[in-house]
């Protein structure tokens, strides 16, 4: 399966915004993003010019995938999805990156990450419904019931990460139950439940063009 190998520090320098695709580190003062808060590469330091639309288009693409952790043709997929579905084509897409379980995962705090999350659900360690679910890009749905396996040998370092004071909040349309690592999905977030500094209807007009 294809995936990104270098160096993902470098994804938050290019968009000039936290990513958080590194866990812990990325809490930390040794984030390259505060240390270097410019493009990688020899011509990073320049100072940018006026942006054209369609860059500004281009970018927030890019942040998003990178963000999701999610490649091109994958990403063009929820873009068709999500114009298909009713209603807000941006909103549609977010909705659908948020629902995958990777996402899930690394919301509620049991990976440290959304590249963390998509290796606990690889492993196995991961049920929704109490059947084993080891597809990052699964989409829960209203109701799911998503778990740790209790039999997996990751449950015991997972209770003890959730209760680390780093954790983000879990946001409020999962229940999280950590004593037992099963959280019900309550519903699909509406827009403004979804954090994340991301201005979709520029990917809507890039993809729409
Ligand atoms: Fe991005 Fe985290 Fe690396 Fe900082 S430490 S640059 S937030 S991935």
């Amino acid at each position: 399966m294809a995936r990104y190998t270098e160096s993902v520090c470098k994804l938050c320098r290019r968009e000039n915004l936290k990513l958080f695709l590194k866990g812990e580190k990325c809490l930390t003062e040794k984030c390259p993003e505060e240390k270097r808060p410019y493009a990688p590469g020899e011509h990073g330091r320049r100072r940018r010019g006026k942006e054209s639309q369609y860059a500004l288009q281009l970018r927030e693409k890019q942040k998003a995938k990178r963000l999701y952790g999610v490649l091109e043709k994958q990403f063009r997929g929820y873009y068709q999805e999500a114009s298909r579905r009713k209603g807000i084509t941006g909103e549609n897409l977010l909705q659908l990156l948020e629902a995958r379980l990777d996402n899930i995962i690394y919301r509620l705090g049991y990976g440290a990450s959304r590249a963390a999350s998509r290796q606990l659900i690889r492993h196995g360690h991961v049920l929704v419904n109490n059947r084993k679910v080891n597809i990052p890009s699964f989409l829960v749905k209203e109701n799911d019931v998503v778990a740790i396996n209790p039999k997996s040998s990751a449950s015991q370092a997972i209770k003890v990460f959730v209760k680390s004071p780093n954790r983000a909040e879990v946001p409020s349309w999962i229940r999280a139950d950590d004593k037992n690592l099963k959280s019900t999905i309550i519903h699909i977030p509406e827009r403004e439940e979804i954090q994340v500094p991301l201005q979709e209807q520029l990917i809507v007009e890039l993809y729409s063009k």
